[in-house]
């Protein structure tokens, strides 16, 4: 196989796909929640998790519940539905035929207390056996080190624990992904088509147009800084404000203090043409930006 892998990961569940597959859609939270990456043909990779309620769940019979669920959806098509199901190891796999063929696993994981149901689905006379062992093998649902693992459209990071998707933008030439952790943010965004981006405008200038005009309670700083071999900005910022003030105050007075600092990294990857950006508000010594900008790797 000739196949150049990424990976595709979503509230921690990650796989490894072909680059030309790409993450086109996801619903639901951590708890309950479905991910589809397209290949370049006809064929997609899905991927259903639900929380188990704190017990080994029946795999088989769940299974077999998905089955059934499929074959009812496949009726009214020409095509008879055939299955196949059985136990390996402590997992379950599943095949099936209708007018398109399928297969998977179905695994619990007892840390994350999480059922996941994977399939790669196909056309029958497209051929991708080979590709769906690697990815259905490659399936996990959660780091060794506690993060989370986000990836898609080749971005990969990790964000600490405590920090709950917000909002996302999904485009291959805009990704956005904004994180809360109480009162904390960070957000992770990526550009293509950097040069007509910045259209002859400096990184700084750019920076102040597009991003500055979205962080708000903060007096800023932009400093020019190499990141890697990279052109880039690092961006300071404290809170200011009389509405910072007050929830400062408040919130001094519970568990949760309020971030008080903000720190960000942007950068010019001229060998992707791509801009990035890392940005958390967090309180006074914690490096949530740097973490999240260390584990970008921006070109090959
Ligand atoms: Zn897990
Ligand atoms: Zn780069």
């Amino acid at each position: 196989m000739s196949e150049k892998w990424a990976t595709a990961a979503w509230h921690g569940i990650s796989l490894r796909v072909p680059t030309d597959w790409s993450l086109v859609g996801v619903s639901g939270d951590e708890k309950k929640g479905y991910m589809r990456v397209d290949g370049p043909i006809a064929s997609a990779l899905e991927v259903r998790w639900s929380t188990a309620g704190g017990r080994p769940p029946n795999l088989m019979a769940k299974g077999r519940e998905f089955l059934s669920t499929l074959e009812k959806g496949a009726r009214k098509k020409p095509f008879k539905f055939t299955s196949k199901i059985k136990q390996e190891g402590d997992a379950v796999r599943f095949e099936w035929k209708a007018d398109r063929i399928g297969q998977g696993p179905l695994a619990y994981c007892a840390q994350c207390d999480r059922v996941l149901i994977a399939q790669m689905v196909s056309p029958r006379d497209e051929d991708v056996s080979k590709i769906a062992r690697v990815v259905l093998d490659s399936m996990r649902d959660h780091r060794s080190d506690g993060w989370t693992s986000w990836a898609l459209y080749g971005l990969e990071f990790a964000v600490p624990k405590g920090y709950a998707i917000e909002k996302h933008s999904l485009m291959s030439g805009y990704l956005s992904l904004a994180f809360k952790n109480r009162g904390k943010r960070l957000i992770v965004e990526r550009w293509g088509l950097a040069e007509t981006m910045l259209g002859g405008d400096s990184l700084a200038d750019w920076y102040r147009k597009d991003i500055l005009p979205d962080i708000k309670g903060f007096r800023t700083e932009i400093i020019e800084d190499r990141i890697g071999e990279h052109q880039g900005l690092r961006v300071t910022g404290t809170a200011a404000g009389i509405k910072q003030t007050l929830k400062t105050a408040a919130a001094s007075l519970t568990l949760h203090p309020n971030p008080t600092k903000l720190t960000g990294y942007a950068w010019w990857c001229e060998a992707s043409n791509r801009l990035f950006s890392v940005r958390a508000t967090h309180l006074d010594g914690e490096e949530v930006a740097e973490i999240v900008r260390d584990f970008i790797k921006c070109h090959n």
